[in-house]
């Protein structure tokens, strides 16, 4: 079985493998999770170039606003703030 290396063991600059970030589940970081109101969104989008996670999936065939992937999104609350009509609140993650 391949030894699992702590963080002080990893030499400075050090690569890992590719694609190797879909394996954390960086939504675990959260304390604020991104609410979607539909009635609000005018599938502009501006939400989904904005978020640095790719954290917000689009429908392809509907071209609408599809969800949040809670896995990846950290909080950041970029979308909300950039969304033009305010579709999208930022709630306390214990609200889950
Ligand atoms: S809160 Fe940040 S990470 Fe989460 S979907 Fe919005 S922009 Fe992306
Ligand atoms: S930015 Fe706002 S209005 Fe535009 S798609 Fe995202 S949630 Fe909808």
């Amino acid at each position: 079985m391949e030894k699992k290396l702590n963080w002080k063991e990893l030499s400075v600059g050090d690569i890992l493998e590719g694609g190797s970030s879909l394996k954390f589940k960086t939504g675990n970081w959260r304390i604020k999770r991104p609410v979607h109101i539909p009635e609000k969104c005018i599938n502009c989008f501006i939400c989904w170039i904005s978020c640095p996670d790719d954290a917000i999936i689009v429908d392809p065939e509907k071209g609408k606003w599809s969800n949040f992937n809670y896995d990846y999104c950290k909080g950041c609350g970029i979308c909300a703030y950039e969304c033009p009509k305010k579709a999208i609140e930022m709630k306390e993650e214990v609200e889950k």
